[in-house]
């Protein structure tokens, strides 16, 4: 602040320094004008060409000084310097000739007139550059605060550009649930003494905020704050506070101006992002309830189906165990142990994605053997893998990938069920996995009708089931591929899917290799 006090002293002191230079000037121009009038008298020219001379220079003067007192005082100074030097009794004040006062009187009111028209077009000059100045400003802040999307960018850069321009420090409290929230200052490096004024005046700003009006320094309301506090607003909204370090100075009426100005451009970009943030919030919504309200259909849908199934086959046995043959009556067992296993599949799936993107689960990766866990999932996959041909092909026996197993053994899951669910009876299903650099990479294919390419940048979307004719039944929710990406990323492996030659899927996903650590082992090779 002392800087700033400092800044404006040395403004005072150029503006002073400047009116001295005009006056000099203005001075210089009478005397030379003078002078030639000496040298026009020596040499016999008529009255009237000194006087046009003092008229020139009176108009000369009003060009630089554009100021109406110095156009009347050097208007006067030329008729007295010219009745004086150059009409008769020479060095004197009175005029023999009758004619002279009028002379002077035409003499004066000429030079005033001209001078003045000449001050005003000066004046009017200087006026239409401010103007000038003042729209450029305003269109550099306005694209300047139209590019920044965020709130904190818009105070930011505002604040910033209102420095430039007053050349007195502002603070930006932004308020936001009948809060003032944590304030911003510009220019940022702050002194203590500065601190202490900001808490001192809050509830000057508090005031300001609440009433939505201007309050403080230059106001009716606590004259004597150090800053004057003023209510960003639009259409009756306040966006924040902004407070100009005044000290019992005043804002000249340009000044009020570009401040109205930019305050009103500052209010305007805060209520468009605003309303924009507020669209993105009521969109996200909206989308989480579509998704609620698409899951909810989904799952009832599909659960309904293997419950029916269920509770249908169990009170077959119920009721007619005795009457049923054995082979229908393990036939019955084994659907009721297919439905059941899928939907513990697909409730096991339904959380693993809720807390993923709760983003509640944090992985414990472990060094895993390959091996393992292919056929732990094997184990698991739907029964009617005996319709298909599985092979199994790890290219090491000792390959090993850092992963949580049971997030990693359900992506296979998924990936196998889908080969036998969307592949008819009789499909070769290969699991294949090898290393390749610093990753392992383990590959599901088929050779099943395959994925159309419009297809495949969907399939691992939510919710999306690509009409597949799917052989066994209709079960199918559009989560397995979603859940797959989800654990995949969060392992910091990717997942993808490409068509097989001559025909049929191939998804393939990659996991960081497990590096041995040998200085473990003591072994070096
Ligand atoms: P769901 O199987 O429940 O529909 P997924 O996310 O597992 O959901 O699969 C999305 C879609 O990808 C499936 O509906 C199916 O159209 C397609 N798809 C997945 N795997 C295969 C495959 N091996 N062969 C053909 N289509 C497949």
């Amino acid at each position: 602040m002392m800087k700033q006090e400092h800044k404006r002293t040395m403004g005072r002191l150029v503006n002073m320094h400047v009116e001295r230079k005009k006056l000099y000037l203005s001075l210089l121009i009478l005397t030379l004008s003078t002078f030639i009038g000496f040298l026009f008298f020596q040499l016999g020219f008529n009255d009237s060409n000194i006087i046009m001379l003092y008229l020139l220079a009176v108009f000369l003067i009003a060009i630089i000084t554009a100021n109406r007192i110095y156009s009347i005082i050097f208007s006067f100074i030329s008729v007295l310097i010219f009745n004086y030097f150059f009409t008769f009794p020479l060095l004197s004040l009175s005029a023999y000739d009758s004619g002279y006062p009028m002379t002077f009187v035409i003499m004066f009111t000429v030079a005033f007139v001209t001078s003045t028209l000449a001050a005003k077009i000066q004046q009017n000059s200087h006026f239409s550059a401010l103007i000038a100045q003042r729209t450029r400003i305003l269109l550099e802040t306005n694209q300047m605060l139209q590019k920044e999307i965020t709130k904190e960018g818009i105070i930011q850069k505002g604040c910033e550009q209102l420095y430039k321009l007053l050349k007195r420090d502002i603070v930006f409290y932004p308020y936001s649930e009948h809060e003032l929230q944590e304030v911003y200052v510009y220019p940022p490096q702050t002194s203590e003494h500065f601190k202490d004024v900001l808490s001192d005046e809050i509830h000057v700003a508090r005031w300001v905020a609440k009433h939505n009006r201007h309050g403080g320094a230059s106001t009716d309301y606590l004259p004597n704050s150090k800053y004057l506090y003023l209510a960003v607003r639009a259409d009756h909204n306040v966006y924040g506070v902004l407070g100009i370090y005044l000290d019992k100075e005043q804002l000249d009426s340009y000044e009020n101006d570009i401040l109205l100005a930019i305050l009103g451009e500052i209010a305007f970009a805060l209520e468009i992002e605003h309303i924009n943030d507020e669209k993105k919030q009521s969109e996200l919504k909206a989308k989480n309830e579509q998704l609620r309200a698409d899951l909810l259909r989904s799952i009832s849908h599909d659960l309904r189906t293997p419950l029916t199934s269920i509770s249908g086959n169990a009170d077959m046995l119920v009721s007619k165990e005795q009457e049923l043959a054995q082979k229908d009556r393990l036939q019955l067992y084994e659907d009721i142990y297919d439905d059941s296993l899928w939907l513990i599949n697909l409730v096991e799936n339904l959380l693993s994605i809720t807390r993923m993107e709760e983003g509640a689960i944090r992985l414990k990766l472990e060094p895993q053997m390959i091996e393992d866990i292919l056929y732990e999932a094997l184990k698991h996959v739907s029964r009617k893998k005996k319709e298909h041909h599985l092979h199994v092909q790890i290219d090491d026996d000792l390959l090993m990938a850092d992963m949580e197993a049971h997030l990693i053994i359900q992506v296979i899951i998924n990936l196998v069920d889908n080969a036998i669910k969307y592949t008819p009876q009789g499909s070769n299903i290969t699991l294949h996995a090898y290393q390749k650099e610093d990753m392992v990479t383990i590959e599901v294919y088929d050779d099943g009708a395959g994925i159309p390419d419009d297809k495949k940048e969907h399939i691992f979307d939510k919710f999306y089931r690509g009409n597949t004719k799917i052989v066994d039944s209709k079960r199918s929710l559009g989560l397995g591929l979603a859940l797959c990406k989800s654990i995949v990323h969060s392992h910091g492996g990717e997942i993808h899917v490409m068509d097989r030659i001559p025909h049929g899927a191939m998804f393939y996903f990659t996991l960081p290799a497990t590096k041995l650590k040998l200085e473990e082992h003591g072994e070096v090779s």
